[in-house]
């Protein structure tokens, strides 16, 4: 995982501890050596999330990787998004919008946000079930979507060793 170093512990410390809890991976932490000025649109006054998805993938040789930044981020055609993945590289995730005063609901989202691209990372497409995997396109959507895999997603990412197994999401 790199952090941007705009990103605050707290938003770190949710993010390790929702892959550590749902996810068997290895994850090791680094800061985010790139100048995110390349990503900046100044008139949107953003940072484009592909650019900047594009150019960590070019320089990752080795496994997956997840940027985390306190930055608001877009892709073209949306006013801005949570987080955007590449299915298989990686995917970069913004607690820009994710922010509350109230540390439960700020958890909730960074941790849906997180599982959502993550799901993405693996290959999970947009689910329409009561599923962290659905579209959400404004901050009530994040809010009020389920925070977990419905039994089919959750069934793929089990196929595929990713997710830990816990005896409350034993799917059959
Ligand atoms: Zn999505
Ligand atoms: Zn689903």
């Amino acid at each position: 995982m790199l952090v941007d170093e705009s990103v605050d512990d707290l938003a770190k410390e949710f993010a390790v501890e929702t892959i550590e809890k749902f996810f068997n991976l290895r994850l090791k932490l680094a800061p985010l050596k790139i100048n995110l000025k390349i990503a900046y649109d100044r008139y949107r006054r953003q940072y484009n999330a592909e650019n900047l998805l594009n150019v960590v993938a070019s320089g990752i040789i080795d496994g997956l990787f997840m940027v985390m930044l306190h930055r608001d981020i877009f892709v073209p055609g949306l006013n801005y998004v949570f987080g955007v993945a590449l299915p298989f590289v990686g995917c970069v995730i913004s607690t820009w919008r994710l922010k509350s005063p109230d540390q439960n609901l700020y958890h909730a989202r960074v941790s849906k946000t997180i599982k959502h691209e993550l799901g993405h990372v693996f290959g999970l497409l947009h689910c329409n079930r009561r599923c962290v995997m659905v579209f959400a396109n404004s901050l009530l959507e994040l809010d009020l979507k389920f925070d977990d895999f419905c039994d089919k997603c959750k069934r793929y990412l089990l196929g595929m060793n990713i997710l830990r197994k816990f005896s409350d999401t034993i799917v059959q």
